[in-house]
């Protein structure tokens, strides 16, 4: 590991494990715990750190002064890379999708701050970059430029999502994790054994090219690991005053908070599950909580 990053790392929390006390889970006899990678890092989102490590090793052994990236306007993955890339010296260049709002997101506020060069781009333009899967095939990549498709999705990634399931330590049968271009999800499939079962829950509507992604991912087949596409609630950017009232409920609760985009969904569903008795009793269930945080500010103000 290169010294910047594990100097880097030092500075962050341990994520623990936090065991959901709810009367729903007594009822059914399930245990559900949360493993804490929101509290890594105070603006460095936990799931985005994990599958950055590795690649971000790999891009410093080479040489590379410019990481180039794509995201959305309230990106956590662009706004650990800015912080990141400012802490590690590296220059950071953005493709951002769409036109610049007249009024810039706290994330982009953020990504502006820490010196990230943001380039507005068309729709179009931009799902023509996720053709662009490796870190050389970005065309017109200068030397020393480092290519990093949408969500950090590259088999390098998988290797930091594999610490996580490291640092577990106690048994459990459940491990579970929201999805967007589901490589953490393979991350946690490609480090846990045959066991353990590995549930995804997807936050886009229509997410069953994630089945394929994520084989694609793996460098061999396993068949431990399930996508659920049902607790969308509408698409990627959408939710409901249904998941917006759990959301709250669950925080008042527990004191941990979750945002609506992936947590919020994942954590609905798995308590809808557990209430149709779709884990056996005397299960362990571990949900990640993937952090996230920062790109649900504006909803809380
Ligand atoms: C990006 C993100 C995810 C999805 O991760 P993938 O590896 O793209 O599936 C989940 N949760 C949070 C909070 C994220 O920011």
């Amino acid at each position: 590991m290169h010294p910047k990053l594990i100097k880097l790392e030092e500075t962050f929390k341990a994520s623990i494990l936090t065991k959901i006390d709810e009367p729903l889970c007594d009822q059914f006899n399930i245990e559900l715990w949360m493993k804490r990678d929101d509290q890594l890092h105070p603006v460095i989102s936990g799931n985005k750190w994990r599958k950055l490590k590795f690649i971000l090793d790999h891009a410093l052994h080479i040489g590379s002064d410019t990481i180039i990236s794509m995201g959305g306007v309230y990106s956590n993955h662009l706004h650990t890379l800015a912080y990141v890339g400012k802490a590690l010296g590296l220059k950071t260049i953005a493709y951002i999708r769409g036109e610049a709002p007249a009024l810039l997101t706290p994330t982009l506020v953020d990504l502006t701050n820490w010196g990230m060069e943001l380039r507005f781009i068309s729709r179009t333009d931009y799902r023509q970059l996720r053709h662009y899967k490796g870190y050389l095939d970005l065309p017109g990549l200068k030397p020393q430029q480092y290519w990093l498709p949408e969500g950090g999705a590259q088999t390098l990634a998988l290797n930091g999502v594999a610490e996580l399931v490291n640092e577990i330590d106690i048994s459990y049968n459940y491990l579970c994790a929201p999805c967007g271009t589901g490589t953490t999800l393979a991350g946690l499939i490609a480090a846990t054994p045959d066991n353990i079962s590995v549930l995804g829950f997807a936050a886009l509507k229509n997410a069953g090219f994630l089945n394929t992604d994520v084989n694609s991912l793996l460098k061999q087949t396993q068949s431990n690991w399930q996508i659920n596409l049902d607790y969308h609630f509408g698409g990627f950017a959408s939710s409901t005053p249904e998941l917006l009232s759990f959301i709250s409920a669950f925080e008042t609760k527990t004191t941990i908070q979750l945002e609506p985009v992936y947590t919020g969904k994942m954590m609905y569903a798995l308590f809808d599950l557990i209430r149709k008795g779709h884990f056996s009793r005397g299960q362990r269930i571990i949900a990640l909580h993937t952090g996230g945080l920062q790109g649900d500010r504006q909803r809380r103000l």
